[in-house]
């Protein structure tokens, strides 16, 4: 079976709906025809300051919110970063093949440093990509299903996995990214322009989906538009109309152009309550099981358990060969 990979960072309490939509909702049927691995990215989630305790209760609440979406435990592998400390061995190797100016051209940590942290923004923050690439690589992933914002750090994995196989002799599978066109990428309520994000949007333009229903269906209903009537799909003239098809039919699977067809004549009143109806119905199923898991507790450390077991006993496999390739010595 081909292999996947993916991961979630545990930056907030809850998972969001673009997430969701561009990731998670993904996972579940690749499970099927693939060697699944999913998980946490808790290494990654310090990047940026975190306060310790709240750290653990969120790496542990989006484990649950996984399961939650869908991923099943008898068919994937669920574990959390941190329990595979052969990543970071492997990010090392990576960091010595990774180009100064090529990590300097990571579009992601100039939006993210830019937006408030500045000049504190940490080294880690500037070598993510790089940590990233050795998640992915070290399980030799075919493919990785990502949301459009992660498409050019899949970029730099696939140019360093070509560069080791070529310098050190074939040795790392070239991953193919898995973005599913329609839901790229899910934009924030507040400003639609930019996308829904963990640690950047404010609290109106996320839609977390912990959260009860009833504030979700607040923030749909106070979502930025446009000054115009018209329901259409215009994602420069138009972008919270268009981010709200993009919702709505990513959740119905009825087409967008169908979509507009069925608004004819209708206000963007009636587009956001039909937003709100569909995100409150798939909200309320995903609430009820995550909090179920995270309460009982015990049945998620056994998944979590096994899990890094088995991720372990290939993670470690491949820094033994990465290791010997590169000329360090064995114990
Ligand atoms: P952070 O702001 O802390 O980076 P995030 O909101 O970007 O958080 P991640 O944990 O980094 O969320 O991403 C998890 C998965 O969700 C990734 O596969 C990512 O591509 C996808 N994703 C994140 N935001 C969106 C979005 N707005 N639309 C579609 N997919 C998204
Ligand atoms: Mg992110």
């Amino acid at each position: 079976k081909p292999r996947v990979l993916s991961l979630v960072q545990p930056t907030a309490a809850s998972l969001h709906l673009g997430n969701y939509l561009g990731a998670l909702r993904q996972w579940v049927p690749l499970q099927d025809d693939h060697d699944a691995f999913y998980g946490v990215a808790d290494l990654h989630a310090l990047t940026v300051e975190q306060d310790p305790k709240e750290l653990r209760q969120r790496t542990l609440r989006s484990a649950a919110q996984l399961i939650a979406a869908g991923v099943d435990p008898e068919k994937s592998t669920i574990f959390i970063q941190s329990h595979v400390p052969e990543h970071t061995q492997l990010s090392w190797i990576l960091g010595c093949l990774t180009g100064f100016g090529q990590a300097n051209r990571m579009t992601q940590f100039k939006d993210k440093s830019a937006r408030g942290l500045g000049d504190q923004a940490s080294v880690g923050l500037f070598t993510y990509p790089i940590l990233m690439a050795a998640d992915i690589l070290i399980y030799k992933a075919d493919r990785v299903p990502v949301g459009e914002d992660q498409r050019q750090h899949l970029e730099l994995t696939r140019d360093l996995a070509s560069r080791f196989n070529h310098r050190y002799g074939r040795t790392f599978v070239v991953p193919e990214p898995h973005i599913v066109a329609s839901v790229g990428r899910i934009g924030d309520l507040a400003d639609p322009v930019g996308k829904m994000s963990k640690s950047s949007s404010s609290p109106a333009g996320i839609i977390e989906l912990l959260d009860e229903p009833k504030i979700n269906i607040k923030k749909i209903k106070s979502a930025v538009t446009d000054s115009e009537r018209e329901i259409r799909y215009d994602l420069e003239a138009k972008p919270g109309v268009a981010n709200l098809l993009t919702i709505l039919s990513a959740l119905t699977g009825t087409p967008i152009d169908a979509l507009v067809e069925s608004f004819r004549g209708l206000g963007y009143g009636d587009l956001k309550g039909a937003v709100a109806d569909v995100v409150g119905e798939v909200g309320g199923a995903y609430r009820e099981r995550a909090l179920g898991l995270i309460e009982e507790g015990t049945e998620l450390e056994g998944i979590l358990a096994a899990g890094a077991e088995r991720a372990r006993s290939i993670a470690a496999a491949t820094v033994a060969e990465v290791y010997d390739k590169v000329g360090l010595l064995p114990r």
